[in-house]
């Protein structure tokens, strides 16, 4: 059974990227077969892999536009993760899908072909771009849950209303079964009771569940990407890779928690 979670927050520098490296590295070392999608034309993620874009013939936009089978794109990156690579060609998936019928299915039909060819992974992670249009709702269609990572200074949660209210149209219209797994606070100072405020404020205001811990704010992280590795492989025992391991855990639990459970905290509206 395949776990589809879909990373998203349509704020940029909220560690969306980092959060799919890490918890992706960390699911593999824990046992479990994962695949990363990178849905940000920015492809920061395929960079941070080790991958250069640029030496790409085939990437994610020809699986969303052209109906490319998904195994023939998908590359094994030395983290122990597959990756469904993108370039800067997505970016004109967005209108290209944009007057196409069934749109908000392309990712989830994507997951379903690499299904129909014996490809079972554990997890798929998709790395959502900053914003709230076609391919973030193609990603929450395809999902089983959304993780919003949040950095938590006080003007953070303004767009977590507009993303919550774009989980509920998907809910209705597209997704009936997505569930809102809660808010991942990363850059996280705990130092302050600032962050510790806002976090409690957004959690309360918009009844959602804190995944713990929280992802501690370092230097470590801006290591990483050049390395072509995740901050697992980079700084194994430093605290941000230590905290994503335990988040990546507690997923697991969560991924195993009954569809009736839902309801209460980020259940079904
Ligand atoms: P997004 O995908 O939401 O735009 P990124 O994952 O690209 O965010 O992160 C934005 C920047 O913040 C990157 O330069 C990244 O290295 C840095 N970063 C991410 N997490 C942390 C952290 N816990 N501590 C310090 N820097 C971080
Ligand atoms: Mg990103």
């Amino acid at each position: 059974m395949t776990t589809t979670l879909a990373i998203a927050n349509q704020k940029g520098g909220v560690a969306k990227t980092t959060s799919v490296a890490s918890i992706g590295a960390a699911l593999a070392e824990l046992g479990h077969s994962v695949l990363l999608v990178d849905l940000d034309p920015q492809a920061c993620l395929t960079f941070s892999l080790g991958i250069d874009p640029e030496d790409l013939d085939v990437s994610v936009h020809h699986v969303l536009t052209k109906g490319l089978d998904p195994s023939e794109v998908i590359i094994e990156t030395e983290d122990g993760v597959d990756l469904m690579p993108a370039t800067i060609e997505l970016a004109r998936a967005e209108a290209d899908l944009l007057t196409r019928t069934g749109r908000e299915h392309v990712i989830r039909g994507a997951i379903e072909a690499l299904a129909e060819d014996g490809i079972d992974y554990d997890w798929v992670l998709l790395d959502c771009p900053p914003s709230l249009g076609v391919l973030t709702v193609a990603a929450l269609t395809a999902a089983d849950g959304v993780l919003v990572p949040l950095q938590c200074e006080t003007l953070s949660h303004r767009g977590v209303g507009q993303l919550l209210d774009t989980v509920h149209d998907v809910r209705r219209f597209t997704n009936r079964g997505l569930e809102v797994w809660g808010v991942l606070p990363t850059l996280y100072d705990g130092r302050t009771n600032h962050a510790r405020t806002v976090l409690e404020t957004i959690s309360d205001t918009y009844d959602l569940e804190v995944v713990e811990p929280p992802i501690p704010k370092t230097i470590k992280f801006a290591e990483a990407p050049a390395a072509g590795r995740s901050i697992l492989a980079t700084s194994r025992s430093s605290k941000g890779a230590q905290a994503y391991r335990e988040v990546a855990a507690n997923l697991v639990k969560r991924a195993a928690r009954p569809k009736a459970a839902k309801a209460g905290k980020g259940g079904a509206k």
